[in-house]
Order: C-alpha cells, then sequence, then structure tokens
C-alpha cells in the first residue's frame, strides 16, 4: 500500500548521476543554459517548454532579456589567459553584458569579486537586473596577478529572447492540486538548484506511477522571476492548489530542515513537522519573507499553502553559492533521503482523512476480528497499538494525522490500521466527508478545507 510513496532502490545514486550530468550547464534565468538543462530533464518526465517573451510584464516585473555566453576570460600581456570561463562558469557574474577591451589592474579591480575569508573558493555572482560585467575569483588567484595591462573579454549576447520554464502536471481524481516548485537558474553549483531539481524529478516519476487524489503540478523556473511569470500566467490553475513544496538544496550531509508556510498551520505544515519529527533530528522553522519562491507563492495576494523543504538552508553552509557547492558536496544518500521526505510528506497530503468508529462504545473485539493477537500479559506491537489509537481517537473530528502526531506513529502505519478497521467494518469516513474514491481517501472538509484551501484571486488587479 505503501510502495508508491518509498524511493525505489538506487534512486540517490541516479539522482547523483543527473546532478553530476547537469554540473558544467551554465544556467542563467534565462538563455541556452536553461533551455539544454530542461531538454536533458524531458529525457526523464514529460515536462512541456513554455517560452515567455522578453518585455512581457509579470505583474510588478517585467520578463528580462535573454543572456547567451560562448566564452569569457582575462589574458595577460603574454596572452595567457588567467581567468578562464572555459574551467569554470562561476568566472563570469552571471547575466554580465558583453565587453572586449584592454585595462590596467588597476582599473580592473572594480569588476573582480572574491571571498577574502574562503580564498580558495570561487564566489557566485550575478547581475540581473544591472547592466554591468565582472569576473570572480578566488582570493589566492587575485593576490597573484600581477600589475600591468590585461586584455579582458566577455563573448556574451544579452538581448530580446525568452525566459524559459518546464511544467508538468500529473493530473489527479480531483481537481485539488499540489505543487512543487524547483529553481534551476544557477550555473555550476550542485546542492542549491541541482539537487532539488534530481529530488523533483524523482518525485514527479514516482507519484506518476501512484493513484492519485490531486493533481501534481511540477515547475521547473528561474528563481524568483520564474515563479512570478508563472504565477502571472496561470491565475486558474493558481486557485487549485491547496499544497505545496518548495525544493532546495536537499543533497548536503546537514540534516532536513523544513520553513512553514506564511499560514504557519496549513496541512503541509503538519504534515512536513510530523515527517521529519519521525525522521530523527531535524529543523523547522517559520516563514520569513527571504529565500526561495515561497516568497512569491506566500505574497499577501495569494498566501498558497507552500512551504519550502532544504536539508540545511540557504545561506547556512559555507560552501553555499561558492565553487565548493559541487557534485562531492551532494550525496547520493542525502538525495535519497530527501526524497523518501518528500514522498511520504504527499502519502500525508493525499490520504489524510477523519473517520469514526463504529463501534464506539467501549473497544470493539478485535481478536474475533483477527485483527488482534490473543496472547495476554504482553504490550501490544505497533500495528496492534494503532488500532487502539486508530479507533479511539476517530470521532470525526481527528484526522489520522492528529492521531500519527498524538500517538507519535508513522503516518502509514496510522493509515495501514485505518484501512484494517475499515474492511472490518468498524471505521467509516467521517460524516459530510467526500465519498471515499479508490485509492483515495475522504476528506474533512470543515476542518481542512479553511486550513488548506487558497484564497480568492483578485482576478486581473495586477496582470
Ligand atoms: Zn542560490
Amino acid at each position: 500500500m505503501t510502495a508508491p510513496y518509498r524511493p525505489e532502490a538506487g534512486s540517490g545514486a541516479a539522482m547523483h548521476a543527473l546532478v553530476t550530468e547537469l554540473y558544467p550547464i551554465c544556467r542563467s534565468i534565462t538563455g541556452e543554459g536553461m533551455r539544454t538543462t530542461l531538454r536533458r530533464l524531458q529525457q526523464l518526465v514529460p515536462l512541456e517548454l513554455h517560452e515567455v517573451p522578453s518585455g512581457t510584464r509579470v505583474f510588478d516585473w517585467t520578463v528580462p532579456k535573454e543572456w547567451n555566453i560562448r566564452d569569457a576570460w582575462v589574458a595577460d600581456a603574454d596572452g595567457s589567459r588567467v581567468i578562464d570561463f572555459r574551467e569554470h562558469n562561476l568566472h563570469v557574474v552571471n547575466y554580465s553584458v558583453p565587453v572586449r577591451r584592454r585595462m590596467t589592474l588597476a582599473e580592473l579591480r572594480p569588476h573582480l569579486h572574491t571571498l577574502p575569508a574562503q580564498p580558495d573558493l570561487i564566489p557566485y555572482r550575478t547581475t540581473y537586473y544591472a547592466e554591468a560585467w565582472g569576473f570572480c575569483l578566488s582570493h589566492r588567484a587575485l593576490e597573484a596577478l600581477p600589475e600591468g595591462e590585461y586584455e579582458v573579454c566577455i563573448d556574451a549576447t544579452l538581448e530580446p529572447g525568452h525566459l524559459t520554464y518546464g511544467e508538468l502536471f500529473l493530473p489527479g481524481e480531483t481537481p485539488d492540486e499540489i505543487l512543487f516548485s524547483c529553481h534551476c537558474c544557477h550555473p555550476s553549483l550542485a546542492n542549491d538548484n541541482l539537487a532539488g531539481m534530481a529530488v523533483a524529478v524523482w518525485l514527479a516519476r514516482r507519484l506518476s506511477a501512484a493513484p492519485r487524489r490531486h493533481g501534481m503540478r511540477f515547475l521547473f523556473i528561474p528563481g524568483a522571476i520564474g515563479s512570478i511569470t508563472w504565477l502571472a500566467r496561470n491565475a486558474e490553475a493558481v486557485g487549485r492548489i491547496r499544497h505545496g513544496l518548495v525544493l532546495s538544496c536537499l543533497g548536503d550531509p546537514g540534516h532536513s530542515t523544513y520553513k512553514r508556510t506564511r499560514r504557519g498551520d496549513a496541512l503541509v505544515d503538519r504534515a512536513a513537522a510530523h515527517i521529519l519529527r519521525q525522521g530523527g533530528e531535524h529543523e523547522l522553522l517559520d516563514f520569513v519573507p527571504y529565500g526561495y519562491d515561497e516568497r512569491q507563492y506566500c505574497s499577501p495576494g495569494f498566501n498558497l499553502a507552500v512551504g519550502c523543504l532544504t536539508r540545511t538552508p540557504n545561506g547556512r553552509f559555507p560552501e553555499y553559492h561558492t565553487s565548493a557547492d559541487n557534485v562531492e558536496f551532494v550525496r547520493s544518500d542525502a538525495l535519497e533521503d530527501s526524497l523518501a521526505k518528500a514522498l511520504a510528506i504527499v502519502e500525508v497530503l493525499e490520504h489524510d482523512a477523519a473517520f469514526v468508529n463504529l463501534n464506539p462504545h467501549c473497544e470493539p473485539q478485535l481478536g474475533r476480528r483477527g485483527l488482534y493477537g490473543n496472547t495476554g500479559g504482553i504490550s501490544p506491537p505497533g500495528f496492534e497499538m494503532a488500532l487502539l489509537w486508530v479507533l479511539n481517537y476517530s470521532d470525526g473530528d481527528h484526522t489520522l494525522l492528529d492521531i500519527a502526531v498524538r500517538a507519535e506513529m508513522p503516518f502509514p502505519l496510522i493509515r495501514r490500521a485505518a484501512e484494517a478497521l475499515r474492511g472490518a467494518g468498524l471505521l467509516a469516513p467521517a460524516p459530510g466527508t467526500e465519498a471515499a474514491t479508490e485509492g483515495g481517501a475522504p476528506r474533512r472538509p470543515a476542518a481542512s478545507a479553511p486550513r488548506s484551501g487558497a484564497p480568492p484571486l483578485v482576478s486581473g488587479a495586477n496582470s
């Protein structure tokens, strides 16, 4: 029963191989690097690619010009490259305007970015919304540059084109949707970018094979401008999103972290908290209006129930936004553990429901129904305890997640107990919940809808 919600064997290694394959591509918020990346993902899941023209207004923003880069370098008087884009794409400030000129080191210096506190690492810098140019290099390399004249070249174009994003929708039995969103705009950065993409792809592959009550919508987008663009173009779909997760930084060796939605008490918040608590060391953070695309999904005009699942959060690991966020930093076991947690959260979102005990006056005799061992005097094992918890708290008000949290038991065990009790005729969907569909579960609209329902969109107010 729980198989679709467990990673397949070998998923971690397969995700790591994808991270390794995509790592060298120079991505940005627009351009061929993003397209090449998304086309590779299309070989794994049937992503639809969308192209939005530069200049398109999206709420308070404008889709930027498209950036493409062929080569970049700084060469010394002998013509040998002292900074070379071909060696590492972080060497160029992402979105740099083209440049070709000779200049002294003193003139060049304001365009050079280093990390004096981490002198061996190349920083990651961008200039998306200001037309500028620059290079990034290790502080040690900068200190080794002799005075003199240098030739500087950034062979790039910044011209009207398109913003590209990928979207995959797996329809469900109801119109309700779960949103998964990951950013794909960073160049050679493995944990902050590629790990989230790999987990999203494997999540989509796993869920595509399972019966689904919710439609599952996956977005592979450039950070910030991508979610702003999608939200501006998809008012109808936005209204169907009941729960969501931003997926990022899911491959580092740190423990799992969940950042709550702006609402703070949405079903996805309670589901993620329970799954992470069950999984050992973890951290739960309240919403702050900074971070990844949850900033947009949780902006007050939408206030969607979208949280953010990471391992060590952005900015809190020393490798963050440097050349040390590489394929060695990302681990197969961490990727697989992150996938397992995302799937476990989805299991709760798909199957949480309230039931009523049809035999509420004292305990029903479970042994007679083949549900309970007959040896007295020993504490009942997990499954039998789960039966007792489900029977006692199935008063139509407590959902299976409420019971799992209260009993400190895994949700799949509580769910399995509820299935067994339904099979024995001892449990029924709570009155007023939707009829159970095959493979699905009844819901408790009165209690769960206000917690997880999306607010109405003010249509046309901003677009
Ligand atoms: Zn980042």
